[in-house]
């Protein structure tokens, strides 16, 4: 959509705004801006997730603002907010704390904002900027915890929570679920020829493209050191299948070290939920068929469709 910036730059929020604000100043309103600010503090203590933050100042903001719609953006952790419409008159506003970034507010009008209600919006965007670093940070912090620092897919930790939550869903919804379990072949070759340091790049070389390999609502897993689980909700086994096929042949086809002449490979075992079944039987049945493909040569996808 083609949307028109109503300033030529984008706006900074920054922590230094005192209780007035700065940027458009208009002494009329600032009497009334403190205690807003107060409340808004108030009201946004109440979360630590982005999403619910977000919309809770919009729905503050609104109070004291009409506008048409509102963006969040904070690319480190993937957050992309869209509330209500984007429309014609666009205000932008790059949100810091000494100079460290809390993200991107956009506010969306038919019409252009006036100078008065800039002042109340910034004045609100500042009340923001510390409810929202502190959603940044345990959001930050929950990341790192859950997510493998050698290739920076989701670690065991975030594993064991995903499979609860996947179980829960499919049992409720009676929906399809399925394992891919892939292991590396002969990697410890790979170490010996090649050394640590070599494995390690093809670790996340591999996690790379089988990440790039799955659909956004599959998530892969590390779960040991060259063992990574592929969780497919709402996936039978026949797509299970095909995507492990995918991700085996990708992976055979990576270019890795050119000069070394370097091929790697990984055999797989897929399996879907039975009725009743839980999570350790399910990782059974794949391990069991993951050591067939291992034992049939490697380099291959065996399915367990046992009913
Ligand atoms: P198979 O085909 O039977 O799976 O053979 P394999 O050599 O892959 O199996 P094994 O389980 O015996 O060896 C796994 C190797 O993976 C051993 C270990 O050195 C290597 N490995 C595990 N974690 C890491 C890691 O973080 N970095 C590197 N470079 N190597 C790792
Ligand atoms: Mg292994
Ligand atoms: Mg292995």
């Amino acid at each position: 959509m083609d949307t028109h910036t109503q300033y030529d730059s984008v706006n900074r929020i920054k922590e230094a705004i005192p209780n007035m604000p700065k940027i458009h100043e208009s002494a009329d309103v600032i009497d009334e801006l403190v205690p807003k600010r107060l409340e808004l503090a108030s009201i946004l203590q109440k979360t630590l997730e982005p999403e619910e933050l977000i919309n809770l100042f919009a729905q503050e903001l609104g109070r004291h603002i009409p506008f048409d719609g509102l963006t969040y953006n904070f690319a480190p952790l993937d957050i992309a907010i869209e509330l209500g419409r984007i429309t014609q008159h666009n205000c932008s506003y790059e949100l810091l704390i000494t100079e460290e970034k809390q993200g991107h507010i956009n506010l969306h009008r038919d019409s252009q904002f006036q100078e008065r209600e800039l002042a109340i919006a910034e004045n609100m965007l500042a009340g923001l900027l510390y409810p929202l670093r502190n959603t940044l940070l345990y959001q930050l912090a929950l990341q790192s915890a859950t997510t493998d620092p050698l290739t920076g897919v989701k670690n065991r930790t975030a594993m064991d929570t995903s499979i609860k939550r996947e179980f829960r869903l499919a049992n409720r919804q009676n929906s399809p679920l399925s394992f891919i379990l892939l292991d590396l072949d002969h990697f410890k070759l790979v170490n010996d020829r090649f050394g640590h340091l070599i494995g390690d790049q093809v670790l996340r070389e591999v996690a790379k493209v089988a990440e790039e390999t799955i659909r956004d609502s599959d998530i892969i897993f590390r779960y040991g050191g060259e063992e990574f689980l592929i969780l497919l909700s709402g996936t039978k086994i026949s797509g299970a299948t095909l995507l492990a096929e995918r991700v085996r042949n990708n992976i055979e086809n990576l270019q890795l070290f050119p000069d070394l002449k370097m091929r790697v490979t990984a055999s797989m075992g897929v399996v879907s939920m039975k009725k009743d079944e839980d999570a350790e039987s399910m990782f059974k049945r794949a391990d069991s068929a993951l050591y067939t493909a291992k034992n049939r040569g490697r380099n291959q996808v065996m399915i367990d469709d046992s009913v």
